[in-house]
């Protein structure tokens, strides 16, 4: 029998000392009524919450866990480093082979730098951006997520409009959009954001269109700006390489973060030699940001994703868990598709424009031990197997049999509501 009352107690004294309870993209607010809040703990692709309900999670700690949690070849990397020590008056030997690793990886990149989450990743991008030739304008896809600070974040509250005074927003995949922002730029240009396709939450994913990303390329390199591919959440469920390799249109910078060390706290912003100058005048830093064991975790991590078939085996059981899924939908009589790549999809119901049925089937599935998301894009990972697919279809299939039973009585999702009043 399924119980929350560990999680309900935790909330009640969270609402006390931390603000509203939770913040940020991990407030369990915006998921399904009975989605838990708090967790004990996670293995391969199993997550626990606190009060023992098990599940295969499609999450993946919002994109980090990209091996299973505790993969215990990270977790020997970590376990020896920490050992030696870990926050200390300087980085070790791991920062520069990290670097190395990364290059060697990375086709577009001579050089890395480390930090800590995606967000400080593309506020360098940024920086760089002006640092580069003095210029100010950036050009940011509307609705795109590029971190929490206040030149991006999704909500109002604490920012000015000076912060976002010289961001300019275009459509994504609309080289003509871009071609008209780079004139709004007015010889002004210092860069141009893109991610590596569109995956923005609560809209159906899109591949990035080529045509879009060389017209990316070509005004960056006629306006003398920089080109930067934001692959934080994307980075290693696509390719071994930037995202955009997939295309063949090289960036001069490209952010990262989330995958690179299995869930350890690390993010890198890389780039080309023509940034190279204008990133190594910036000051920027952080008191976490040369700890070793997120670096050694990374170096295992990226050992890892060259030497196996990790990213192969992800894609196979992606479109094992897409083709079911789909195949259930349709035959249930309520279809939904899996837009976006088959590592990193996104679930939206066909028919279904306050999202109610998305929530209440993540529902349904969440109470059968399935953890998705009716909002934002899911993820795999490499410790998921065709049995565990299999698993998750036999739950969702119980859970399109409640749906169908209960459908007249289905009411759109307060956190949906909230949002749309916002
Ligand atoms: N860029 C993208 C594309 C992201 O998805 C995210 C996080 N979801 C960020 C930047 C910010 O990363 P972080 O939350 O680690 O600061």
């Amino acid at each position: 029998m399924r119980s929350s009352a560990e999680d309900r107690a935790l909330r009640e004294r969270a609402e006390k000392v931390i603000p509203g309870g939770m913040y940020g993209h991990l407030s369990a607010r915006m998921m399904p009524e009975g989605f838990p809040q708090f967790f004990a703990g996670g293995k391969g692709t199993r997550l626990t919450d606190v009060d023992g309900n098990i599940y295969i999670d499609f999450m993946c700690a919002y994109g980090p866990n990209l091996l299973g949690y505790r993969d215990p070849q990270v977790e020997a990397a970590v376990a020896a480093q920490l050992a030696l020590g870990d926050t200390l008056t300087g980085p070790g030997p791991a920062m520069v082979e990290l670097a190395e690793a990364m290059v060697s990886m990375v086709s577009h990149a001579d050089w890395a730098m480390f930090c800590k989450n995606g967000g400080d990743a593309t506020m360098m991008a940024l920086m760089t951006a002006r640092a580069y030739r003095g210029k100010r304008k950036v050009l940011v896809a509307r609705n795109a997520y590029h971190g929490a600070m206040p030149w991006n974040t999704p909500k109002p509250a604490g920012v000015l409009a000076e912060d976002r005074a010289h961001v300019i927003y275009y459509d994504y995949n609309d080289a003509q959009a871009l071609e008209d922002a780079v004139k709004q730029a007015d010889g002004d240009l210092a860069g141009i954001f893109a991610s590596p396709f569109r995956h923005d939450t609560f809209a159906r994913q899109a591949p990035v269109d080529p045509e879009y990303a060389r017209a990316a390329r070509r005004l960056a390199d006629d306006y003398d700006a920089l080109l930067i591919v934001d692959d934080v959440r994307a980075g290693l469920r696509v390719a071994r390489d930037c995202s955009w390799s997939e295309v063949g249109v090289q960036p001069d910078l490209s952010s990262w973060g989330k995958v690179l060390g299995n869930g350890q706290p690390i993010s890198a912003l890389m780039g080309n030699d023509r940034a190279r100058e204008a990133s190594a005048k910036l000051y920027v830093t952080g008191s976490f940001w040369y700890s070793a064991v997120p670096m050694v975790a990374a170096l295992e991590t990226l050992r890892i994703v060259r030497e196996t078939d990790y990213l192969e085996r992800m894609q196979h059981v992606g479109t094992l868990f897409r083709d079911g899924l789909q195949a259930q939908s349709a035959a249930a009589g309520m279809p939904l598709t899996l837009t976006g790549p088959v590592t990193m999809p996104i679930l939206m119901f066909d028919e279904d424009p306050d999202f109610r049925l998305g929530y209440a089937f993540c529902r349904e599935a969440m109470l059968r031990g399935i953890y998705l998301s009716p909002f934002h894009n899911m993820f795999m990972n490499a410790a998921m197997t065709p049995a565990d697919i299999a698993e998750v279809l036999s739950a969702t299939a119980d859970s399109f049999e409640a749906l169908k039973t209960n459908r007249d009585s289905i009411t759109p999702a307060p956190a949906v509501l909230a949002l749309m009043g916002d």
